[in-house]
């Protein structure tokens, strides 16, 4: 039976740990190089994250307490190691594995995701030890004569002299049902648990690749490709009847809605300083004010217009004072001159991005 969650997913039998986690928001996301030994026509990587570059969720990875921070500022029950192929540099990947695994306990559960292109015995023994729950391959399917294809399927076999949890991940390319049929046989013929299949997605880097090939967005606000979510269904469908493997239709729904947001919410909770609001949504929503000297503009708030310093933040780095919303705008309707105050809302990560400003009149 096809189940269908209340992420907006599909299943056939148990959801991966490493996804029940990651749709609840407890997954940190870390990326441990863009270097991937494939190029893929559908990778949705941008440009700048191909390179050797590390992250943590979307804070750029500079030293290596930034990913104990970021996975502390989630309160992060596990995390989901990824890249381009986090076995392109196998020693910082263990090693993160490693030190996560220390600062917060062995239940911290770690899932990875490879290409099986260099996972050697030798490489799956380092990951083995250093503490990984889970590992998923994602081959070169959709392009069998390649040779690094034919690498990558005896290498997937080595995983399986480990005790750890294998599955497969892969995208759903329409027109390619017969090769994910193939794979799914191949991984349950070992003895793997699961294969997910992911809705393909543009995104600004593949968008050329996959309209020169005849792929087309489900419709104008969506990035989902017509025809993969349908076909996603139609190989559950197919592998709950010819196989033991649990299969998990992860959409792009999914992805915006419910893991994103709730990954947000966790961060909010703890990112959330007195004067800010933590919205549905899982951003922060505050009142600012804008003023060129803002020591100046600080005193008068507190002097004259007699505004409880607590409740007042100078954030210099943004050049503004912040407050409660409901600060603001009182004093909008009460403050001349040339202060300008807003309502914004930002994401809770390390950046602080800003989704939204309402200028106060
Ligand atoms: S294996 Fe993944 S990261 Fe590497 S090129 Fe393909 S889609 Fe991109």
């Amino acid at each position: 039976m096809v189940w269908k969650t209340p992420y907006f997913s599909y299943t056939v039998g148990e959801l991966p740990k490493g996804c029940q986690m990651c749709v609840r928001g407890e997954k940190l996301v870390l990326f441990t190089t863009g270097v991937c030994p494939r190029n893929c026509f559908y990778c949705p990587l941008s440009p700048w994250r191909r390179e050797d570059v590390v992250y943590a969720n979307e804070r750029s990875v500079k030293r290596i307490d930034d990913v104990i921070e970021e996975a502390a500022l989630q309160e992060a029950l596990g995390a989901g190691v990824t890249g381009g192929d986090p076995l392109a540099r196998l020693d910082r990947t263990v090693g993160y594995i490693r030190l996560l695994k220390e600062r917060f306990g062995e239940r911290f559960h770690i899932h990875l995701y490879t290409t099986g292109a260099l996972a050697t015995e030798n490489a799956l023994r380092k990951l083995h030890d250093a503490g990984l729950d889970e590992i998923r391959f994602h081959p070169d399917l959709f392009n069998p004569n390649s040779r690094l294809f034919n690498v990558e399927i005896e290498n997937i076999k080595n995983a399986f002299d480990f005790d750890w949890d294998i599955g497969g991940e892969i995208p759903s390319i329409p027109g390619q049902l017969d090769r994910m049929k193939w794979y799914a046989e191949f991984l349950d013929n070992l003895g793997a648990k699961f294969l997910n299949i992911n809705e393909l997605e543009f995104s600004e880097t593949n968008l050329r690749n996959l309209l020169d090939r005849g792929y087309r967005p489900i419709s104008d606000e969506s990035s989902a490709i017509k025809g993969s979510l349908e076909l996603g269904l139609r190989l559950l469908e197919w592998g709950e009847e010819n196989t033991s493997l649990s299969y998990h239709l992860c959409t792009a729904r999914l992805k915006d809605a419910v893991q994103l947001r709730n990954r947000l919410k966790r961060m909010a909770g703890k990112a959330a300083k007195p004067y800010m609001e933590t919205t549905e949504d899982g951003t922060l929503r505050f009142g600012i004010a804008k003023y060129g000297n803002l020591d100046e503009l600080y005193r008068f708030l507190v002097e004259e217009a007699e505004v409880p310093a607590g409740w007042l933040f100078i954030n210099r780095e943004k050049g503004r004072i912040e407050m409660p919303e409901e600060v603001a705008v009182e004093l909008a309707g009460a403050v001349e001159g040339d202060v300008r105050f807003f309502i914004v809302e930002e994401y809770p990560t390390w950046d602080r991005l800003e989704v939204e400003r309402i200028p106060l009149p």
